[in-house]
């Protein structure tokens, strides 16, 4: 099997080189400033964990190369300007947006868009950084150099958050999983609940949304797309061309991790839907240190990221599974005093999603 490189060097890569190793795929994530001859790039398929990269000489060399997948869908969706035009471009349902080009478009914005405007940096922001919410009179808060380098969107009251995370190979079969839950607070994910069974109208329309997409831009390996529920809509929020930390349940609760998905599509080996047999919970670990007495809990997966743990910081995940309901629950509710208070409402709220 053809080696892997992954540009980047963070979780998704490490997990990434995880799944390779049982199906004999070397998988080598790359930090970006690696000595472009410390990398056996030249017969391997090259992928990224991250979306955007600054030039170095690994970056330099990787830019023309004819191995890298997707190579030029990177800089499309990573710019959200770019992105939510290639949405209203294929008419899917987004957050309504404009750029924010200068301070005097402001009152057509709160004229437009109601009380609550959520204005984003076009490039570099995750886990809700580069972000400001706004209300009118608020404004002026806003730094200076925002204008022309972020978008406006509006505020949107939603009843919950889910995303579709799917994989399409270079024949264009497309393969997805259940829609996952997702729990964000202050911008970052804190929790994700998938059922086998999702409902099946919502289902439907986020394949079709993803299915577009993906076909659209003709990519390859695993993609993620958050959303809004809005009624009975979706709202797309935004596209990850990686693979996603909303879809790390499946390392544990489906029958291939979106890691070997990936890994799959891009090696252009056979692409089965994944099967989900039962219920699976996600919890992020943010800024927190690992503690041994979770593994006490028999249905915990604990997946640690080796990374120094600070404030904000995502730095591990757990992973339950289960096909009865109430060994979930009850799982979650004896992780609760061994989490600190911030975790509470999150378990709690995983809970409630499993009945
Ligand atoms: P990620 O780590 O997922 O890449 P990000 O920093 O790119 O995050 P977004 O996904 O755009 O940020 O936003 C983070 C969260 O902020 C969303 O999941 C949602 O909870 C909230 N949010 C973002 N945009 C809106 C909006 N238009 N209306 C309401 N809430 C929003
Ligand atoms: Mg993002
Ligand atoms: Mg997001």
């Amino acid at each position: 099997m053809k080696p892997v490189c992954v540009l980047g060097n963070g979780q998704l890569g490490r997990m990434m080189r995880q799944a390779g190793e049982p199906l004999g795929i070397a998988v080598y994530p790359v930090g970006l400033d690696a000595e472009p001859e410390s990398v056996p790039f030249h017969n391997s398929v090259i992928t990224a964990e991250i979306e955007r990269w600054p030039e170095t000489a690994l970056t330099r060399e990787l830019a023309d190369h004819a191995a890298f997948v997707n190579r030029d869908i990177f800089p499309r969706l990573a710019d959200r300007l770019t992105q939510k035009q290639l949405l209203d471009s294929l008419n899917l349902a987004t957050a309504p947006w404009q750029l924010l080009a200068r301070a005097d478009e402001w009152p057509h914005v709160f004229a437009s868009f109601g009380e609550l405007a959520i204005v984003k940096r076009r490039v570099g922001g995750y886990d809700g950084r580069g972000q400001w919410r706004l209300r009118n009179g608020e404004q002026q808060t806003l730094p200076a150099e925002c204008y022309g380098e972020c978008i406006v969107e509006q505020g949107i009251h939603f009843s919950g958050e889910v995303s579709l995370v799917g994989a399409r190979n270079a024949h264009g079969k497309c393969v997805f999983y259940p829609l996952t839950h997702n729990l964000h607070q202050d911008g970052i994910l804190r929790a994700s609940v998938a059922l086998p069974q999702p409902e099946a109208t919502l289902q439907q329309q986020a394949e079709h949304m993803l299915s577009t997409i993906m076909n659209t831009l003709n990519y390859v390996g695993v993609m993620a797309m958050e959303c809004f529920i809005v009624g009975d809509r979706l709202l797309i929020n935004e596209l990850a061309p990686r693979v996603h930390n909303s879809g790390h349940w499946t390392q544990n609760g489906a029958s291939i991790s979106q890691f070997e998905l990936h890994l799959r599509a891009i090696l252009d080996l056979p692409l089965p839907a994944p099967i989900v047999e039962a219920p699976a919970v996600m919890v992020n670990l943010i800024g927190t240190d690992v503690n041994t007495d979770w593994l006490a809990l028999p249905l915990i997966h604990l997946h640690w990221y080796e990374k120094e743990v600070r404030s904000g910081r995502k730095v591990g995940h757990l992973n339950l599974t289960s096909a009865t309901i109430s060994q979930l629950q009850h799982t979650l509710q004896a992780l609760t005093p061994l989490l600190p208070a911030e975790y509470h409402s999150g378990l709690a709220w995983a809970a409630e999603k499993l009945v």
